[in-house]
């Protein structure tokens, strides 16, 4: 993990920080006169392969659960519907 050092507290902090200045950001945009009603953000997880034999995916196998498998990629992406190939 990213903030495996820090405290939950100091998380919060930093999360409520990080989404302040997010919405400082999409304000201003706004302002610029950018149309910012379909913007949309979506979580993506890259996920082990299937045949994958780790700690992690024997335990989604056994507990029958996809969401436990391991993670090679794990974010966040924002995007405009139509605007890119993979959306
Ligand atoms: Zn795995």
């Amino acid at each position: 993990m990213m903030f495996k050092h820090r405290s939950p507290s100091q998380q919060e902090k930093i999360l409520t920080l990080a989404l302040r200045q997010i919405e400082i950001m999409l304000k201003n945009m706004q302002s610029d006169g950018k149309d910012l009603s379909r913007l949309k953000l979506k979580k993506f997880q890259k996920t082990h392969h299937i045949d994958c034999s780790c700690k992690l995916c024997k335990t989604a196998k056994t507990k029958n659960d996809p969401r436990l498998r391991g993670l090679l990629e794990d974010g966040f992406k924002v995007y405009l519907p139509g605007s890119s190939k993979d959306s």
